[in-house]
């Protein structure tokens, strides 16, 4: 067959299924006038379509809807027979006509000649938006009951794994899903050519790093007179890194590296707390900020920012780094300190990644791990 050939062999096809599926639908509308739940194993015809015909519950509700609504929608059935609009056109075209129906609040009437012009003008992704501006004109009530029901539906549940990951599964309203997207997407950016994570780790970050700047503001209330903030338990050996030490603890009980616990000692505050051999506290020290206020306040001055190269964060997105580990001896001074952002942070301990200053002055990147990261990556590209 030749390429016009198929073409009108799948048009007449699609014809074909289209008589069928109105065929289908006069059917479904007869068949749950005359529904008997008594007689039925299904509670209603809906449920029966789903489960005998293995239909999608929005395709049940539309056959139905479309048999139920046919005298009101001639015109747009012989657009349909005659291949102007399609199926889901139509499914749109007897939805919007039959919200009106049961709406005792509508001020106009359904006007099948003004949808229809659209349905042969737009797709139905558009098309379906003109059905619900067409609502907000002819039912105000009814437009705003579904946005609350939409708004109502909201949920957002966390399920922590046993080794301390967590799930988030959530669906917003609108509104509340493009605040959302708003806020994550300029954070989810490639840093540069070489930044190697795919667009759900991006936005995977983009939502820690939004949220951690949160908690670093002390934008979040406070809870029993403490800035809500990452707890962490550790011992001297594991902050040192020492062969065979045990891992550190956050509060949730997640287990952390020693790799990661120089990562957050790096800049945090630390209180100092001396346990005797029976693990009794003896002496608690006072809580002091491992990078003091005054030299970080310089460090923003001076790097304004990250300062790996080709990253954008400036100063307060980001978190001091230790060129060499206070833990191995490094000063936590203005020679010795960096700004990064979270994520260069990570890529300079955990990351495979080191960043050192040249003799000139300059801040260069090296892999020093390739095993980290995904495979086939180039270890000698300066990652971002
Ligand atoms: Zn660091
Ligand atoms: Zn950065």
């Amino acid at each position: 067959m030749s390429a016009s050939e198929l073409e009108t062999e799948l048009i007449e096809l699609r014809r074909q299924i289209n008589l069928l599926e109105l065929r289908f639908a006069r059917t479904s509308a007869h068949f749950a006038r005359t529904f008997d739940p008594d007689l039925s194993a299904s509670d209603d015809p809906d449920q029966w379509l789903r489960e005998e015909c293995r239909m999608t519950s929005h395709a049940a509700y539309s056959a139905i809807d479309i048999g139920e609504l046919e005298p009101q929608l001639t015109a747009s059935i012989a657009a349909l027979t005659s291949g102007e609009i399609g199926l889901n056109h139509l499914s749109w075209m007897a939805h919007t006509a039959s919200r009106l129906q049961q709406s005792a609040t509508a001020t106009s009437p359904f006007d099948e000649q003004k949808l229809l012009s659209h349905a042969k003008e737009n797709t139905v992704q558009r098309f379906r938006r003109k059905c619900d501006q067409f609502i907000h004109e002819a039912d105000h009530q009814t437009f705003v009951r579904e946005q609350v029901d939409g708004v109502e539906a909201r949920r957002l549940t966390l399920t922590t794994y046993e080794d301390g990951s967590v799930a988030l599964d959530a669906i917003l309203d609108p509104e509340g899903g493009a605040v959302v997207k708003a806020a994550i997407e300029p954070f989810a950016q490639k840093h540069s050519a070489n930044d190697y994570r795919g667009l759900s780790q991006r936005r995977a970050d983009a939502l820690v790093e939004v949220l951690s700047h949160l908690l670093d503001n002390g934008a979040v209330p406070q809870r029993s007179g403490q800035r809500p903030h990452l707890h962490v338990t550790t011992t001297l050996e594991t902050l040192l890194d020492h062969v065979g030490s045990p891992p550190a603890e956050l509060e949730t009980g997640a287990l952390l590296s020693g790799t990661t616990i120089s990562r957050l000692a790096c800049d945090s505050t630390m209180v100092r707390v001396l346990l005797n051999s029976e693990s009794m506290v003896v002496d608690v020290g006072r809580a002091k900020r491992v990078v003091p206020t005054a030299t970080r306040r310089a460090l923003n001055v001076r790097d304004r920012g990250c300062v790996w190269p080709g990253c954008d964060r400036n100063a307060s997105w980001t978190q001091a780094h230790h060129l060499i580990h206070w833990t191995d001896g490094g000063l936590t001074d203005m020679n010795n300190l960096v700004l990064l952002c979270r994520r260069h942070h990570w890529m300079a301990h955990e990351g495979g990644y080191v960043i050192v200053r040249s003799d000139e002055g300059a801040l260069l990147t090296f892999a020093t791990h390739p095993a980290f990261g995904p495979a086939g990556r180039d270890p000698t590209l300066i990652a971002a």
